[in-house]
């Protein structure tokens, strides 16, 4: 048998029932790999071993007692260790956001997201690294230092689920859970080498997400397959009284589909997400991936989203303003540090400008200038009807197409300090990424190459609004017949 820690999802949860493997045993060499390469990788802001272990002997106790229960169902993901973003609630764990702010916070509620998978039996060994409150593309931002991408350690893992996707790739855990508010779940998922689920908006709760920007925020899943990822997906979603933007989904129950399901399946290659001055090997890569899933029965065609150039701009609108008002909260008062002061303007200047980092300070001085009086309008309003445009661009596309295949990331994992000092090029590396989340639709990024570095290359599915389902099917299908998604950097 493979070594624990490199057993996929699927294969660990198969160990685990036939009881060929404990949870304690997978549990263990989760966390001797996260000891033997935490110092090179440094995916994790917050480790808890010992709770994990006594968590995984709890679900191993109740296996076997369940041994002499036969009839009685064993909650699904019964004894498998997961890692969540640091961004996510766990009640009784600190949860800092990436941020010096909330370097003390421990929540007295857990997610609900996190608490669905707790429900269906998983072990939460840890919190992984992002950058302060989301706010990035390379895990830079984070207060408590870079991550490294397992790849090449010279090089950012993406951002702002780096930890996630660094920890997945670097077999720490079979998978962990990140957030995508314009491509945090994605890209890293790219630059790293694995596969990452961006759901619909509405269709995985926000409740105990700290919130970054709130219409677009969502919770995704990082791991090493569709299938995997997939696994710990339907779990995870559905309504949720405590947010009330989810909706009443009835909750797929995902098989992986029989490859009948790629004949004459309509793929739409959007023309605009193809730019000159991208990598030509990312360009080459995703197209030959399309060429698989055509040579699998699927009809490609090209497409138009004739506003994605508007993308960046609307986003860079839209998310700095919600940041700026969902930020206010932490003013040394309710939460989070509190900064010497006489008075108590003093107390929220002090607390505030000692508590935020750079990144998150620029965020909510644009925010701020976006909703001000006078250019509301002007910014705000302005993007807001663009941002009507663009879900109009996918609303159409999927009247001639089931869905959508275009690259992640113009380019793969750049180097650590590259885009230090140009905000712009930072903010660029979205472009790919962000109008799903401007629309609400579905992403999933899965590996289809590698570039002549040996760094992994990414191709994203887009689906219409609460079509995960098909998301999942193509990507698996498409990994039965590739092994992209099985190399493993050389580090691990
Ligand atoms: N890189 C984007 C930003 O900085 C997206 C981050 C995210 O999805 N959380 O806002």
């Amino acid at each position: 048998m493979e070594k624990p820690h490199n057993l996929t999802v699927r294969q660990a949860l198969t160990a685990l029932k036939n009881g060929s493997l404990s949870s304690e045993e997978l549990t263990r060499a989760c966390l001797t790999q996260i000891e033997r390469l935490e110092g090179t990788v440094h995916a994790f802001i917050t480790l808890t071993a010992e709770k994990a272990l006594e968590n995984a002997r709890a679900a191993d106790a109740r296996r076997m007692a369940a041994r002499r229960h036969p009839d009685e169902p064993l909650p699904p993901l019964l004894g498998l260790p997961i890692a969540v973003k640091d961004l996510l609630t766990l009640s009784g764990v600190r949860c800092t956001c990436g941020s010096r702010i909330l370097e003390n916070f421990i929540p007295p509620f857990t997610a609900t997201a996190v608490q669905r998978l707790l429900d269906a039996g998983v072990v939460i060994v840890g919190k992984t690294n992002t950058d302060e409150f989301a706010m990035g593309s390379s895990t830079e931002n984070s207060a408590f230092g870079v991550t490294f991408n397992p790849w090449d350690t010279r090089r950012v893992p993406g951002g702002s689920s780096g930890g996630s996707a660094a920890a997945v790739a670097a077999r720490m855990i079979p998978a962990a859970l990140g957030t995508d508010t314009g491509g945090s779940v994605r890209q890293p998922a790219a630059f790293c080498g694995v596969t990452g689920i961006k759901p619909t908006y509405g269709r995985v709760s926000r409740y105990g997400l700290v919130a970054y920007g709130s219409s677009l925020d969502t919770v995704g899943v990082l791991a090493r397959s569709a299938e995997d990822a997939a696994i710990l997906f339907w779990p995870m979603a559905g309504f949720d009284p405590l947010d009330a933007t989810t909706i009443e989904q009835p909750a797929a129950d995902w098989q992986p589909p029989s490859p009948e399901m790629l004949r004459g399946l309509r793929i739409g290659v959007p023309k605009e997400y193809f730019l000159p001055g991208m990598q030509p090997e990312v360009e080459e890569k995703v197209r030959a991936a399309i060429q698989t899933l055509a040579d699998l029965g699927a009809a490609v065609q090209e497409i138009s989203l004739p506003h994605t150039e508007y993308a960046l701009p609307v986003y860079y609108l839209i998310a700095p303003a919600e940041a700026s008002a969902n930020l206010a909260r932490y003013d040394g008062v309710r939460f989070g540090y509190r900064a010497e002061a006489e008075t108590l303007s003093e107390l929220f200047n002090r607390s505030r400008s000692e508590g935020f980092g750079a990144e998150v300070k620029r965020r909510i001085m644009l925010g701020t200038y976006a909703l001000s009086a006078g250019y509301y309008e002007a910014y705000y309003g302005q993007a807001q009807k663009v941002r009507t445009l663009i879900r109009q661009d996918f609303e159409q596309a999927f009247q001639q197409v089931d869905v959508i295949a275009a690259p992640v990331t113009p380019t793969t994992a750049f180097r650590i300090g590259e885009h230090r000092d140009d905000p712009l090029a930072m903010y660029l590396e979205d472009v790919f990424t962000l109008p799903t989340n401007l629309a609400g639709v579905p992403g999933l990024a899965f590996p289809v190459g590698f570039d002549r570095q040996e760094l992994p290359i990414g191709m994203q599915l887009m689906a219409p609004h609460f079509q995960e389902e098909i998301l999942f099917s193509i990507a698996h299908l498409y990994q039965q017949h590739t092994r992209w998604h099985l190399h493993a950097p050389p580090l691990i």
